[in-house]
């Protein structure tokens, strides 16, 4: 078979590996680079952690996706994922759950209490009082890293082609084929649109409208010399802050201390650029500066606003079938790089009609069905591959 992706992040271009594994053709297009750094992929870090509180499905599946990454490296020969650890933040009552949930899923951590937080990771600036649950072999995945590797994968597979800077205007749900903004079409037996934040634009009203655009503000931070090895020894720290929605990704591989949090995502109308409005940068440098202890504004190197789709029923992701074998992988929500080897297989065999694996991600396993969600493509204008 032959498969034409519509978009080349970390979901299309894992699915086309999967795709080639299996002995099929595999034909991407992004509108730019491949990978392009405009993506909501592209990043210094993503972090995998697997606990999540209260649901077992979920925590289960990032257990697997935790495995999977580990193949990955392996299957690709490179390094990729720091297992640094991650942190979550939780009342102790719930940590212990959660303990529970990741035991019963094959995996493991430890209760962390008020005073071994405080002692552990001083600089960390935990709530007093706090506790958490410490999973020391999840961590963070080097995301810009993981990009390059896949596309150079594909760019010297003999059955893959690369069409970067060829964007897509059209898709044919009842051909699986795509048209192209110079007027060509990429024929397939198969097509999967993964365009990231801008799948809107190539998906019909109907769809597209349970769609909502987020837009987050990043801030890159250098440690000060003396701390360097206390960060360098911390892990992904989530749920930080009285309100739990501050997160920071540690300084590892060389890249610098990453800062964000829930309160620094907005909703947009409009795909904006990467830079940051002033407002959004020092409300971002005044939380921290409440969180961390020592925290100061010339840490920051560097700053960043990010945009992806969520359901707007969920606030998760969304995939869609489109047509046979024709789907949208039309949001991702805030965790679906974590995720992307398991998602990439779910739809892999949905594209080329193996019985998809059940992922325990409820919007995989249960997709929306959508005949009509593409743009029609004027049949006048299509042209040959
Ligand atoms: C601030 C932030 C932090 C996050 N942190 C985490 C985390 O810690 N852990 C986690 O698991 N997830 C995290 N996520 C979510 C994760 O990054 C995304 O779920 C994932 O990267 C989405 O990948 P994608 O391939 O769907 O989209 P993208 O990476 O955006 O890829 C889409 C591609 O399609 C191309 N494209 C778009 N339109 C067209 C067109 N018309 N024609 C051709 N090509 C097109 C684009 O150029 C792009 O290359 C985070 C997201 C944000 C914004």
């Amino acid at each position: 078979m032959r498969v034409v992706f519509a978009g080349g992040g970390v979901i299309a271009l894992l699915t086309a590996l999967e795709c080639l594994s299996a002995g099929h053709e595999v034909v991407l297009a992004d509108q730019a680079d491949i990978p392009f750094s405009g993506a909501t992929s592209f990043d210094r870090h993503r972090v995998l952690r697997a606990s999540q509180a209260g649901d077992p499905a979920t925590t289960a599946a990032a257990v697997g996706a935790h495995h999977a990454w580990i193949e990955l490296e392996h299957r690709l020969a490179t390094s990729f994922y720091e297992q640094v650890g991650a942190l979550t933040a939780l009342p102790a009552p719930e940590a212990a759950a959660a303990r529970e949930l990741l035991t019963a899923a094959g995996s493991k951590a430890e209760v962390l209490g008020a005073d071994e937080l405080a002692a552990e990771f001083p600089h960390a600036g935990f709530v007093p009082g706090t506790g958490a649950i410490f999973e020391s072999h999840a961590g963070v995945l080097l995301a810009d890293r993981v990009l390059t590797a896949c596309a150079t994968r594909l760019r010297w597979h003999a059955n893959a082609e690369l069409h970067p800077h060829r964007k897509v205007t059209g898709i044919d749900a009842d051909r699986a084929e795509v048209r192209l903004a110079d007027g060509e079409t990429l024929r397939g037996d198969a097509v999967l649109v993964a365009a990231g934040p801008w799948s809107r634009e190539l998906l019909a009203p109907a769809l597209s409208r349970e769609l909502v655009l987020h837009r987050q503000t990043m801030l890159y931070c250098d440690v000060p010399p003396a701390d360097a090895a206390a960060w360098a020894a911390t892990p992904a720290i989530t749920s930080l802050g009285s309100d739990g929605g501050a997160w920071l990704v540690p300084p590892v591989a060389g890249t610098p201390l990453k800062l964000s949090a829930a309160s620094a995502c907005r909703v947009v109308d409009e795909i904006g650029g990467a830079t940051v409005p002033s407002w959004w940068r020092e409300h971002l440098i005044d939380t921290f500066a409440t969180l961390i202890p020592g925290f100061r504004r010339d840490w920051l190197v560097d700053t960043r606003d990010c945009h992806y789709l969520a359901r707007r029923s969920t606030l998760g992701p969304m995939l869609a079938v489109l047509g046979d074998r024709v789907l949208t992988y039309a949001a991702c929500g805030g965790s679906s790089f974590k995720f992307a080897p398991l998602i990439a297989r779910s739809l892999a065999a949905r594209l080329t009609g193996a019985d998809p694996v059940t992922t325990g991600l409820e919007p995989l396993d249960r997709p929306l069905v959508r005949a009509g969600g593409a743009h029609p493509i004027r049949p006048a204008l299509r042209g040959v591959s």
